[in-house]
């Protein structure tokens, strides 16, 4: 089945009660038995609830893999895989990672005795190096946020398979239109489903998706036995938006090349990333394992004056200034203020994440509005 047919059709079933096309949204805490341990196949909705198997199963169709699970969010998705390391673990990471996951990893699982190293993986030499026998993950993002720089998940995951650490690609801004790291040998995809796969702003999820066994279960374990699950109406939501992943996605990117191209253009504008213009840093990488280029783009505005990038997104009027991406509707953001507060600043500008930089979520609207809006909003500087 081709992914445009899978994003409607994979894994799913009509209902078997009464033929339902979209699953019911299975709003019960509990289930009838017919006697102890007699049921069918449910008893209580932490541990398993129909519509969000629906979800559960749609997710595994999608990224090509065997086993999918759904979170309360992706943050609560990256908790639960961080909940198979113990105590003197390592992990590998990147130096430019989702300002959340990186406060996960250092405010709460530091703690806890586990080791993060974040690194840079344009040499993977770096990465080399710092692997050891305590090693058991690599935690990649790809394309990056906000700077948009792409990993060889291919050239990480040759590099782990030696050694047997696990390879987990957070695919939130990728989604499975444009990259399957599963197909790619890595070990575990993961979602914030809050954005492209939900893609309506309008529900808080996470993802994950494995296809070896053993692993599924850890995480089944961990996902009942910590209890971070979604609920049936956000389940059937997302069910919902993953029905028009592919049509959305094609619109995405295509608008997020006419702005990129605009924008690379105009005087005021110091630098654009966005992994499809041919001058950026890792667009034959970008080329080699994505599809096309996504609609997340950033750029940084010349004289590197914070003033200006905030005079910019606060006169925008389509672009709504908003935290969050993926959703049909274009929003902004100051990452410097706003999604990587939480990083210090030393530590962000060493990245690119400058008080100049300005991220977009290119939406689906019409493209020449979305123009004519960053047109008017330059203006003003
Ligand atoms: C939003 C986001 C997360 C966190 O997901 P939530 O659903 O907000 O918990 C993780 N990684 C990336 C890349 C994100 O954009």
């Amino acid at each position: 089945m081709k992914f445009n047919t899978k994003a409607i059709h994979g894994n799913q079933k009509h209902d078997p009660s009464t033929g339902a096309v979209m699953p019911p949204i299975y709003q019960t805490s509990t289930y009838a038995q017919k006697s102890p341990g007699q049921h069918k196949g449910f008893e209580y909705s932490r541990t398993g609830n129909p519509t969000r198997s629906a979800l559960e199963n749609a997710f595994a169709s999608l990224e090509n893999g065997k086993f999918g699970l759904a979170f309360g969010s992706g943050l609560a998705a990256i908790d639960a895989v961080m909940k198979l390391l113990k105590p003197g673990d390592e992990v590998i990471s990147t130096n430019d990672l989702y300002g959340g996951t990186y406060r996960l990893f250092t405010k709460i699982y530091e703690k806890f005795g586990i080791k993060f190293h974040f690194i840079g993986f344009r040499n993977t030499n770096t990465l080399s190096k710092l692997i050891n026998k305590k090693t058991k993950l690599i935690w990649i993002e790809t394309p990056t946020n906000p700077m948009l720089n792409i990993i060889d998940i291919e050239a990480v995951v040759k590099i782990a398979s030696q050694h047997k650490i696990l390879v987990a690609v957070d695919n939130t801004f990728a989604t499975p239109y444009l990259q399957l790291p599963l197909d790619m040998g890595a070990d575990i995809v993961m979602h914030s489903a809050t954005k492209y796969l939900g893609g309506h702003s309008d529900v808080v999820m996470g993802a994950l998706v494995v296809n070896d066994k053993d692993l599924s279960e850890k995480l089944y374990f961990i996902q009942n036995a910590s209890g971070a699950i979604c609920g049936p109406m956000d389940s059937f939501l997302v069910l919902r938006g993953l029905k028009t992943l592919h049509v959305r996605m094609q619109r995405h990117c295509e608008n997020a090349a006419i702005i990129a191209n605009y924008l690379e253009k105009h005087p005021k504008i110091e630098k654009v990333y966005w992994p499809g213009l041919k001058t950026h840093p890792n667009h034959k990488i970008a080329k080699k394992q994505m599809n096309d280029f996504g609609g997340m783009l950033s750029f940084s505005t010349k004289g590197n004056y914070k003033v200006d990038a905030m005079k910019v997104v606060e006169n925008l009027k389509i672009f709504t200034l908003a935290e969050s991406l993926g959703g049909v509707e274009s929003l902004c953001g100051h990452p410097a203020t706003m999604t990587h507060a939480s990083i210090p600043k030393e530590e962000r500008e060493k990245t690119g994440v400058t008080d100049s930089l300005i991220r977009l979520s290119v939406g689906i609207e019409d493209v020449s509005d979305l123009i004519d809006d960053l047109e008017q909003a330059l203006m003003i500087i």
